[in-house]
Formats: C-alpha cells, sequence, structure tokens
C-alpha cells in the first residue's frame, strides 16, 4: 500500500501536498475507497480516498500501531562529495533507517556551493528523503540540515558519537563493535569526503568527545562508508544482540 506524509489533520482527514495528491489521482490513478497509509506525527493511519466534487480526500479509517523506525536516533554528519554521490547517500541511508542528514563541507570537499545555490540543494535533498521515506514506510520523514562547516559540528552530537577515520582502516572492526554493543538512544556518525579527512579534523573531533572508529581493512568509497555503518547498527539493533540502552 503507498504511504504519503501528511501537512496537516483537520477532523478525519489528511491534508496532503499537491504533489501526492497530483501522485494518487494521475500517477497511481486510485479510485474511490482504495486504501493508502499516511505517516503525521510519526504516526501511520490506515485511509481511504474518497473524491467528492472530483478532488482527492484521504479520510482516516484508523489508526495503526506500525513502527518502522530504527530504535536510535540516528544522525550522519558527511563530508560533501563529488557529483550526485550526496542524492544517492540520502536516498539508501533514509532506507537504512538514518534521522538526520547533515552535509558537511570537509576540508578536502571538492564541490563547491555557493549560498545562493544551496537553498535549491537542501529543498532537493529533502525532496529525496521525503520520496525515500514514504518508499520506505517510515513514520518519520527524514530531514537533511542545511550545509555545515566544522564550526557547528558539534550542534549535532549524540550520545555516542564516532567518525569513520580511513588512517586507522588496519585496525579492523573491534572497537566499532565495542561501542555498537550497547544501546544508545542516538548515534551521530561522521564520514569523510572522497578526499578523506584532514588530521586536524580528527583532532577536532577527538577533542570533542568523538570515537575514531576504523571500517576494516579494506578503503571503502565515500558513499559507501555511511551504509557500512548504518546496516551495522540496523541489523546490531534490529536482529542482533545489543545491551540495555545507556
Ligand atoms: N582518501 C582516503 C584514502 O584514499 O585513504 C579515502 C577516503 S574514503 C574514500 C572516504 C571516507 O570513508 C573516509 O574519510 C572515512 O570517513 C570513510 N572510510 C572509508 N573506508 C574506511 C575504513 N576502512 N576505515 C575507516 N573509515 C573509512
Amino acid at each position: 500500500m503507498q504511504q504519503y506524509f501528511a501537512k496537516d489533520k483537520i477532523n478525519n482527514r489528511f491534508v496532503l501536498d499537491d504533489q501526492d495528491l497530483f501522485h494518487i489521482e494521475k500517477v497511481m490513478r486510485m479510485k474511490d475507497n482504495d486504501l493508502v497509509y499516511v505517516s503525521y506525527e510519526d504516526k501511520i493511519y490506515e485511509c481511504v480516498i474518497k473524491f467528492i466534487n472530483k478532488k482527492v480526500n484521504v479520510e482516516i479509517v484508523r489508526e495503526t500501531v506500525i513502527n518502522n523506525e530504527l530504535d536510535c536516533d540516528v544522525t550522519l554528519i558527511y563530508g560533501l562529495p563529488k557529483g550526485d554521490k550526496f542524492d544517492f547517500v540520502v536516498q539508501k541511508a533514509t532506507e537504512l533507517g538514518v534521522r538526520t542528514i547533515v552535509p558537511y563541507k570537509a576540508c578536502r570537499s571538492i564541490s563547491v556551493i555557493s549560498r545562493d545555490k544551496e537553498d535549491k540543494k537542501v529543498e532537493r535533498w529533502n525532496k529525496i528523503a521525503k520520496e525515500a521515506s514514504e518508499q520506505a514506510k517510515r513514520n518519520k520523514l527524514v530531514k537533511v540540515e542545511r550545509i555545515c562547516d566544522e564550526d557547528s559540528l558539534l550542534n549535532y552530537k549524540s550520545k555516542l558519537n564516532i567518525v569513520a577515520y580511513e588512517d586507522v582502516s588496519n585496525e579492523g572492526c573491534n572497537k566499532l563493535n565495542k561501542l555498537l554493543s550497547n544501546r544508545f538512544d542516538s548515534v551521530t556518525l561522521v564520514v569523510g569526503p572522497e578526499g578523506g579527512f584532514e588530521q586536524r579534523e580528527i583532532d577536532y573531533l577527538v577533542n570533542n568527545g568523538f570515537e575514531v572508529v576504523s571500517l576494516g581493512k579494506r578503503i571503502l568509497r565515500s558513499e559507501t562508508a555511511p551504509l557500512f555503518l548504518l546496516s551495522i547498527i540496523s541489523y546490531m539493533y534490529e536482529c542482533g544482540e545489543v545491551n540495555e540502552k545507556i
């Protein structure tokens, strides 16, 4: 069943944005009494489509107990990569349960996004995040923040803060496994761009409570590393053994 995110709720009806109403009527060609899921204020509702005066109305049938969220609030701070890799990571990280994505202008980020282009970029990334959140049937809409620099990185700290550093890649994943085997309410992950991190970026993060980890002996592409981390977290938190919440 298709899922949408509501903008508002009026009595027993949801208000969807025009693009979603167009999608229901013209793309999915839904008819009267077709069913959809709608997510509103982190809850998922089963709803029925009603055409009134040829207009799409979305009426609530029942609130469900569906919870497709990862039981950990994961923030990904990702060093701006070249080209459209950021689009790819927004989509895949959303499927893998990330909650917030922060584009980070790393020292070695080659792509330069001017302030006037930034609004358009962030709007596009949030559109990708919304579509991926709907496709993944998430309760929550993943948010892509504005581009941040080193000074504002610390605004996105969590209970556990991890930076993946390629220069310790030969240290294996034991430390990562140890850190992730205790359940945390929130985790922040930092991954570098294609060129990796400068040592002084790592020093800054370590001095502010971030744990440096290896992702194993192979060097992953910048766009692979966040997915590797999110896959491990969702596996350990939803299928594996983790200790009680900290
Ligand atoms: N320029 C670096 C080099 O060639 O060694 C590679 C950077 S890697 C392509 C991009 C980012 O992915 C790194 O900054 C790091 O955050 C993460 N990463 C990739 N492989 C890793 C590994 N084996 N251990 C830790 N971090 C890794």
